[in-house]
């Protein structure tokens, strides 16, 4: 089980001598029981501490890195079952699949797709993370030259699939520096595949039909010198796979079996319906899925839940505060207040800019909460308006001093108007009422 704060702060030497860089031997445990730190930082923990403290302070799910450079993928390094107790920290990687024994022109086509798929919402662009190359022609020199023409791993992540060590030697002379990912060492060859892993420093899927079998072979493997290792737990069915998902993913966070404690590797397609099981995997606990080329729609549809899922609760997507022109406001353009929420900002830019209507939009910092939020909890205030006004200068852009604030504000007119001595105009709850709002309102 993992430790609380306190009881790790038991375990050190409560000198308070900041050598591990933090200022008390209470923050440090604070900063372990989240992983955020290592217990090799303090210098003066006594053997048995540091053992015992780095073994329930180490994040539960390995993080493992897959590819090379920019857009490499790290998952795992979780440590919570469900996403309301804390967080979810690295995003699952969707890798799309290609076969060797598709033409160029059809490789080529799907590398494409997943290198030029990009999804904006609320500020960030989603993306597809790399290629998934099956051996399914039996040529070790067919795989490898597949592999070659998904780019050998130089510009986006590799998964290698196959069974043929022979296969995975060819695909590694051309893709190995790029720490492609090997799919999948077996009861029957883990032994070769694991040397192989090891030689390129590449992680390997271990695949198993049981918890008990899959936990079996990663001791081995990592015993052989392979620490990045991802379980296949190789489910029948989509019910399946949440079973058997749950289980190890369990297992991991209680620390019940540390060699489960690996990242999930979810083949989408071999469970059909392959749009619920990506959702499925997003949703429980895969730190890779493998899936046949999806439609646009489908590909919007994964990366939106996927930054949904792994959006900290705690932390939502913000953007900075400040003044933002919208149309190329004028000095009569409007004056609109929201908060920093990004869904909010995006939305509402969104309908501002639809209508054509010029406007400045200023934004305070309500640290990512709604409006409606916001008010409620005390976050959007009269003060924090007027330093707002004022700190960004939004006097000096207008010649009136009229604020529409939204609806949802209402509560709050009466205090902003005396606080900031300007006119408060209470604009429509809803963002999509805006470009209606303005046009019958507006008047300077
Ligand atoms: S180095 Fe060790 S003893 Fe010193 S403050 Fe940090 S945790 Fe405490």
């Amino acid at each position: 089980m993992a430790m609380k704060a306190l009881d790790i702060y038991k375990h050190l030497p409560k000198t308070n001598c900041k050598k591990c860089g933090y200022p008390t031997c209470l923050a440090f445990a604070m900063k372990l029981a989240t992983g955020k730190a290592d217990v090799e930082a303090c210098p003066d923990l006594d053997p048995g501490a540091k053992a015992l403290l780095g073994g329930v302070t180490r994040p539960p799910v390995r993080a493992v890195t897959i590819g090379a450079g920019e857009r490499s993928v790290t998952i795992g390094e979780e440590f919570v079952l469900f996403r309301h107790e804390k967080t979810f920290y690295h995003p699952p990687g969707i890798m799309v699949e290609v076969s060797d024994t598709w033409t160029e022109v059809e490789v080529r086509s799907v590398v494409d797709e997943v290198r030029e798929t990009v999804v904006h919402r609320v500020g960030q662009d989603l993306v597809l993370n790399g290629v998934a190359v099956r051996n399914e022609s039996g040529s070790a020199d067919r795989f490898a030259e597949t592999v070659r023409l998904a780019g050998g791993g130089s510009s986006l992540p590799l998964v290698l699939i196959s069974d043929d060590p022979t296969a995975f030697e060819a695909a590694l002379a051309i893709a190995g520096q790029y720490r492609p990912l090997i799919h999948a060492a077996t009861a029957d060859n883990w032994e070769p595949l694991a040397a192989l892993a090891k030689q390129y420093g590449s992680p390997l899927v271990v695949r198993a039909g049981t918890p008990a079998d899959l936990a079996a072979i990663t001791a081995k493997c990592a015993e052989a010198g392979v620490a990045d290792l991802l379980i296949d737990p190789a489910p029948g069915s989509l019910q399946g796979y949440i079973t058997v998902a749950t289980e190890i993913r369990r297992s991991a966070i209680e620390r019940t079996e540390p060699a489960l404690g690996y990242p999930i590797y979810l083949d989408a397609g071999a469970l059909g319906e392959t749009d619920a099981a990506v959702a499925t995997g997003i949703l429980k606990y895969a730190g890779i899925i493998v899936t046949p080329r999806f439609s646009r729609a489908s590909r919007e549809a994964a990366l939106t839940l996927r930054q949904n899922i792994y959006t900290d609760p705690q932390h939502p997507i913000q953007v900075t505060p400040g003044v933002y022109p919208i149309n190329n406001p004028e000095r009569d353009a409007p004056v609109l207040l929201t908060v920093n929420f990004s869904l909010t900002y995006f939305t509402i830019v969104g309908y501002l800019e639809a209508s054509r209507m010029p406007c400045h939009l200023l934004i305070v910092d309500t640290e990512g909460l709604s409006v409606l939020t916001s008010v409620a909890g005390g976050k959007l205030t009269e003060t924090m308006v007027a330093d707002a006004l004022k700190k960004f200068g939004v006097a000096d852009l207008v010649d009136h001093r009229i604020l529409i604030i939204p609806g949802y504000a209402a509560p709050l007119s009466g205090k902003i108007e005396d606080a900031t001595g300007w006119k408060v105009m209470v604009g429509p709850r809803d963002a999509a009422d805006l470009p209606e709002y303005l046009e019958k309102e507006w008047k300077t």
